[in-house]
């Protein structure tokens, strides 16, 4: 068996539940999950999606990077601790142990090779949980409509060139992407926690990652600045 060095606690080679697994990331969703959620083990409302596209600091080579499909995953705490949900700080213990995810069963620190079957496995998907209701076409009218492929484009475009069509194009982009969230809260009824799992974090979150920000200008009227 394979052991590691953890400063301060010498060699180990099993879990001795320090919680750093956890307080480091909140966990992604692979298909094998699909009956926590089910089930109800893991309520959707605990759930965000990372959208095909979305810009990520890539932590092995510590630059932007862009996200090759969806990855649904387990809210972290909160926008500024990125420790998972069920993360409990005090006794470094699991809320959902029994129900926890296949990532963090797989996982150990001192055999890293013990995840690779689970990474290499299909992503759980929005479709996989929600079949082909009227709420996934919305989710691909939306996917269509707010693509980070395109912000990203525009984005350089405008960093090259102060281009003024692209920038109206991303504030249309943002605009719809809170819009569709609204509507189906104040129409649909829908809970707004759920929000971030049917239509991912909202884009206007992401515009420090393409080195831009939206301000308002005179008249109320809102533009697209360089950062
Ligand atoms: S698997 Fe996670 S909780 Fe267990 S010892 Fe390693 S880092 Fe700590
Ligand atoms: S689900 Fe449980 S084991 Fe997995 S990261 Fe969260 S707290 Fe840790």
């Amino acid at each position: 068996m394979k052991a590691i060095q953890i400063p301060g606690l010498g060699e180990i080679s099993s879990c001795i539940k320090c919680g750093a697994c956890c307080r480091l990331s909140s966990p992604d969703l692979f298909h094998s999950d699909s009956h926590l959620i089910e089930r109800g083990n893991i309520p959707i409302k605990y759930l965000f999606t990372m959208r095909e596209g979305e810009p990520y600091k890539n932590p092995k080579t510590r630059k932007l990077d862009h996200l090759k499909s969806d990855i649904i995953k387990i809210k972290p705490r909160d926008e500024e601790i990125p420790s998972c949900l069920f993360h409990d700080e005090e006794t470094q213990e699991c809320g959902i142990y029994q129900s926890r995810p296949s990532v963090c069963r797989a996982f150990k620190c001192w055999d890293k090779r013990q995840i690779d079957p689970v990474k290499t496995s299909p992503f759980l998907t929005r479709k996989d949980l929600l079949g082909e209701t009227g709420m996934w076409d919305l989710i691909q009218e939306h996917q269509k409509r707010c693509d980070y492929r395109k912000m990203k484009d525009y984005a350089e475009i405008i960093l090259a060139e102060e281009n003024q069509e692209m920038g109206r194009e991303i504030v249309s982009m943002l605009s719809y992407d809170r819009s569709v969230r609204d509507t189906a809260i104040e129409k649909g009824k829908m809970d707004k926690d759920l929000m971030d799992f049917l239509f991912g974090r909202q884009m206007i979150v992401s515009l420090p990652l393409f080195k831009l920000k939206l301000e308002t200008g005179s008249m109320g009227k809102q533009i697209l600045t360089r950062l």
